[in-house]
């Protein structure tokens, strides 16, 4: 607060005509009277080098990240080239994947789950009769269920359904299940369609088998509706046409993983659409945006403004 000195008492006293030596203070009253006015006055107004001690620049390229241009100049060669040229809305985006805090690991034929890795919150689908199953006893982990849900809904509501023939598989089960297609069709003809217990994205629980489980699917109504609409949910196709060598799988137009819509869209806006490209990248790079990350600073921070933001 800015307040202006009474100043009322001083000046009565300097200027009273009772005061026998007025004549010759008055004019010494004055300046002095002057003074206070003008220093009070003048503390009210930020002068420039209030101004200037207020702000800090930031040595930082973006405000949600720790990173000065040294750095970011120093990790630009991992990140896609689209980052290179606008490295903002990157960054931007970098920050809503980290807020969602989506289960993101990698899981593939080299980097197997361990056996005793379970979601965390399994949920049964039993108890959901808006949902269209072809079998009982099916789980998912709850972040992708309820986007399942509201998914389903939506599909509903132009007239499709959406059929769900698969969910979680524990590591036990997707044993017993590729003991029996080694059996059907021999261990190296298996390996292209049937995961190796550890490696298939089904222990994750956020991932669902939908209609048919053949190629069929991309034909009908409900299949073409998912791959116009699933990533707007946060559903990604875990291994499209054409992938195999990247992904170590044949194309499965039925298998979608939920990752979050802000994973997806980063996923089609910096890795050409390739939740096997986007994961490798996540799984390289997680831990050093995410330690450059500020947002659980915000909360505790004793002095945000000296961001310059
Ligand atoms: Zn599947």
């Amino acid at each position: 607060m800015c307040t202006i000195p009474d100043v009322t008492d001083k000046l009565s006293s300097m200027i009273s005509p009772s005061l026998p030596s007025f004549p010759r203070r008055f004019p010494t009253g004055l300046l002095f009277l002057s003074f206070l006015l003008t220093s009070s006055m003048a503390s009210c107004q930020p002068t420039p080098e209030h101004k200037t001690q207020m702000v800090h620049p930031s040595p930082f390229i973006h405000p949600l990240f720790t990173f000065d241009l040294d750095e970011w100049n120093k990790l630009k060669s991992q990140m896609p080239l689209k980052a290179h040229q606008d490295f903002e809305p990157f960054l931007d985006d970098m920050a809503q994947v980290l807020s969602e805090n989506q289960n993101l690991i990698l899981v593939d034929k080299k980097n197997p789950l361990p056996e005793e890795w379970k979601p965390t919150e399994l949920l049964s689908l039993d108890s959901y009769s808006q949902l269209i199953k072809n079998k009982t006893g099916m789980q998912l982990d709850r972040p992708a269920l309820e986007s399942l849900m509201n998914m389903v809904q939506a599909a509903q509501n132009e007239g499709i359904t959406l059929l769900i023939s698969s969910a979680y598989r524990s590591y036990n089960y997707q044993e017993k299940l590729f003991q029996y297609y080694v059996q059907q069709d021999g261990e190296s003809r298996a390996e292209h369609y049937s995961a190796r217990p550890g490696t298939s994205q089904h222990q994750l629980g956020t991932c669902v088998d939908f209609g048919s489980i053949t190629n069929d699917f991309v034909k009908t109504t409900a299949g073409q509706w998912l791959h116009e609409n699933g990533s707007r949910f946060g559903w990604s196709l875990s291994y499209p046409q054409g992938a195999q060598e990247k992904t170590g799988y044949m194309w499965e137009s039925w298998h979608w993983r939920y990752i979050g819509p802000e994973a997806t869209a980063m996923q089609k806006n910096y890795f050409e659409d390739s939740q096997q490209d986007f994961l490798e990248f996540w799984s390289l790079h997680e831990e050093r945006f995410r330690s450059a990350w500020k947002d659980s600073e915000l909360e505790n921070d004793p002095a945000p403004k000296e961001r310059g933001e």
